[in-house]
């Protein structure tokens, strides 16, 4: 299908800017009528994969040059690129799907524009993170996206060890030959009782959404590996506060409130500050004074 979008006078593409534009996921009817003009309307798209790319330009009835721009020519390309902007040419940014920047390249241009004092225009639309989160039912008030895990065992294990006691809804980009591995990894360290969302093929004809918990869903992959493909995010429910482990040095902390507190005082702010029992950490107070004492 060709549609050829009509340009508003508010969407009218300025000279000598680098538009930073979000395209669709999976359905092309997403591509907002902004973006589709912008698209339109500029010298060159640097795009992720011209040939990727070219499907949408083709939607769109775009005839605008593109060029690749990805995370292995980025640094050669971005000198060239902002000297074409400071002359005056409008440029446009895209990555295969979504919003260019996230989990994609883009960066080094941006940075490299705004530092020469280019007017960077952000056209904003699809993004798997905010697609997949709004539609789980998990807490969105504060969340926190991470990304790709590391690949290897070891790596991931690390970076989930430093998330355990994230409180906020937790939202990663995952593989399918690895979301068996991960969910593994998160229900041994996260427990297996935390909430957490598949979310496949968003926006595309086999949209798919599984919720249960970490241990259920790991079961759920394991059970139906022809479901096991194509994009997918994963969500997870953040660390209740009650299962919050204190990760405050409470010896430390009534060593330096004894230094100026009578033991029962020390004590009492160093519940509030630890979250741990009063009692236990007078009784601490009491031996770690015991200790320090010359007998
Ligand atoms: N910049 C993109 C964005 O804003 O959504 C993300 C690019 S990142 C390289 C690609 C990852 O995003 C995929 O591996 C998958 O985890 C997620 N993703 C992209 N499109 C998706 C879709 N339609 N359904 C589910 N996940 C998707």
């Amino acid at each position: 299908m060709c549609e050829v979008y009509p340009v508003p006078e508010d969407f009218a593409v300025e000279p000598g800017r680098l538009y930073v534009v979000a395209t669709p996921i999976g359905h092309l009817g997403d591509l907002s009528p902004r973006a589709g003009a912008v698209l339109s309307g500029v010298s060159l798209i640097c795009a992720e994969d011209t040939r990727t790319s070219q499907r949408l330009l083709a939607h769109i009835g775009s005839k605008v040059p593109m060029r690749a721009l990805h995370d292995h020519n980025e640094r050669e390309q971005v000198a060239g690129l902002v000297d074409r902007l400071l002359q005056g040419d409008a440029i446009a940014l895209i990555s295969d799907a979504g919003t260019p920047l996230v989990s994609d390249p883009g960066f080094r241009l941006v940075r490299a524009a705004r530092a020469q004092g280019v007017q960077v225009v952000p056209v904003p639309g699809p993004s798997a993170i905010l697609t997949a989160l709004c539609a789980t039912g998990l807490p969105t008030d504060r969340f926190a996206f991470e990304g790709f895990l590391p690949a290897k065992s070891g790596a991931r294990g690390q970076a989930l060890d430093a998330l355990r006691n994230e409180q906020r809804t937790l939202v990663f980009f995952e593989a399918p030959h690895r979301i068996v591995a991960t969910l593994g990894d998160m229900a041994a360290r996260f427990g297996a009782d935390r909430p957490a969302w598949l979310a496949r093929e968003l926006t595309k004809r086999f949209e798919q959404f599984v919720g249960a918990t970490l241990a259920d869903l790991l079961d759920w992959t394991e059970a139906h590996p022809e479901a096991i493909r194509g994009e997918m995010v994963l969500v997870v429910g953040g660390c209740p506060l009650a299962a919050v482990e204190s990760t405050v040095d409470v010896d430390r902390l009534l060593m330096l409130l004894l230094a100026s507190l009578p033991t029962k005082q020390a004590a009492r702010v160093a519940a509030d500050v630890s979250g741990q029992p009063r009692n236990a950490l007078y009784q601490r107070a009491l031996e770690l004074k015991q200790d320090q004492s010359p007998d």
